[in-house]
């Protein structure tokens, strides 16, 4: 991988800086999935001011100033367009039954007479709290369909994005970005609603200004040898890996005319609604079974973010390997923008957890990918872009952390 003066490996800016306000890092990318890109020589990161703050806190303090009122009316007009007169499924709700997908479901049955489908892309590898949590969600009152991809072809390709990608999520996250859009368009529903938007971290703020995504985002033209799953090419899956395209079809977006026969819109409650993770978290313990892990999250200190998927942990490990940015990095970040911790609580959570080795499901997630653990390592070290870390006394350090 090419050295740059400005950007390293992975196209990050070699010159590390800290949010001013929250912990996060320069290094975080966005995260937008594309299927073209395997390597890129500029990835676009979350965006500093000149006064040295990220789009994420500048979108918190905006979020102050939003007339949620003024939201939530036009919250009610947008579900009045599609609200179904007779309680045929008139919305669908992705998810996997985490806090975000609880509440979302929920409001819209039971707040705003919504009649929700739940469409579920299955974890790898279900935790515990994972599966426990999935049930209560669908036991709030909801019909869910859950599509489990071949377990043959998903370890492979799994087993793919982290060689060649070191991002195991990344079939996952393609999946399950995919599986919504292409329900939606079997039962012919043309709302389909989230939950939290994922700018709220970072991503561009304009993308946070409008309640819906465009159809861009999940529809493609069905062309095999543009499209990469693992880092490898669809085609090149055929012909060298011994898939079928039948194999490859639950990871193909739907096609344009899909969505556009179907006037198909994306919808974030986010926009509408004061979304906080931990406001989240609180409606789902009192309105369903939810209830969080009984430990806290290695590599963080929370106890209710990402627990559905044993993979989960490896994706923030590798994630922290790549960025510099662990579990509790984020965690934090997004805990003193809510004004839940402070700054220097933040930053001593971050010194404590974060890049805390995934022991819990390492073997499971090992085998799982059919990954020795040499192999592992071999991946791990090889994926540390030397301008975040160094090696002294043959052990791996972070150049600089937040402080
Ligand atoms: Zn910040």
């Amino acid at each position: 991988m090419e050295q740059k003066a400005e950007f390293g490996m992975y196209g990050l800016p070699v010159d590390v800086k800290y949010c001013k306000k929250c912990v996060i890092s320069n290094q975080r990318p966005s995260s937008v999935v594309e299927f073209k890109n395997t390597e890129s020589s500029k990835k676009r990161t979350i965006g500093f001011d000149n006064e040295g703050v990220c789009e994420a806190c500048r979108y918190a303090e905006n979020k102050k100033s939003i007339n949620w009122q003024e939201r939530e009316e036009e919250l009610h007009k947008m579900l009045a367009r599609f609200r179904s007169p007779d309680g045929n499924y008139d919305c669908i709700v992705p998810g996997s039954g985490g806090k975000d997908s609880i509440v979302a479901a929920h409001v819209l049955r039971y707040k705003y007479n919504m009649n929700p489908l739940l469409v579920t892309w299955a974890p790898h590898l279900y935790t515990i709290p994972g599966r426990r949590n999935f049930e209560a969600w669908v036991n709030a009152g909801f019909d869910n369909i859950t599509y489990t991809p071949n377990q043959k072809v998903h370890r492979l390709i799994t087993k793919l994005a982290f060689e060649n990608l070191v991002h195991p999520f990344q079939p996952f996250i393609i999946g399950q970005k995919n599986v919504a859009p292409k329900v939606a368009s079997l039962y012919k529903i043309p709302l389909v609603v989230y939950g939290e938007n994922e700018a709220e971290y970072g991503n561009p703020i304009k993308d946070n200004d409008k309640a819906t995504r465009s159809t861009k985002f999940f529809t493609y033209e069905q062309r095999l040898e543009e499209i990469y799953l693992g880092g490898v090419n669809a085609k090149k899956l055929i012909t060298d890996y011994g898939l079928t395209r039948a194999d490859i079809e639950p990871y193909m977006p739907i096609a344009p005319e899909a969505a556009e026969s179907l006037k198909m819109e994306v919808h974030y409650l986010g926009y509408y609604l004061r979304w906080d993770p931990q406001w989240a978290y609180y409606y789902s313990v009192e309105n369903t079974d939810f209830y969080p892990n009984d430990q806290r999250t290695e590599g963080s200190y929370s106890k209710y973010n990402s627990l559905d998927d044993k993979i989960d942990w490896f994706h923030f490990y590798t994630y922290f390997i790549k960025f510099g940015i662990g579990r509790a990095t984020y965690d934090a970040a997004q805990e003193v923008r809510n004004g839940h911790i402070t700054r220097d609580e933040g930053v001593r959570l971050v010194k404590r957890f974060d890049g805390e080795f995934p022991k819990q499901y390492f073997r499971d997630n090992l085998e799982y990918m059919g990954v020795t653990e040499q192999k592992f390592y071999e991946i791990i070290d090889r994926a540390r872009p030397p301008h975040l870390w160094k090696q002294v006394n043959q052990k791996w350090q972070l150049r600089q952390q937040v402080s």
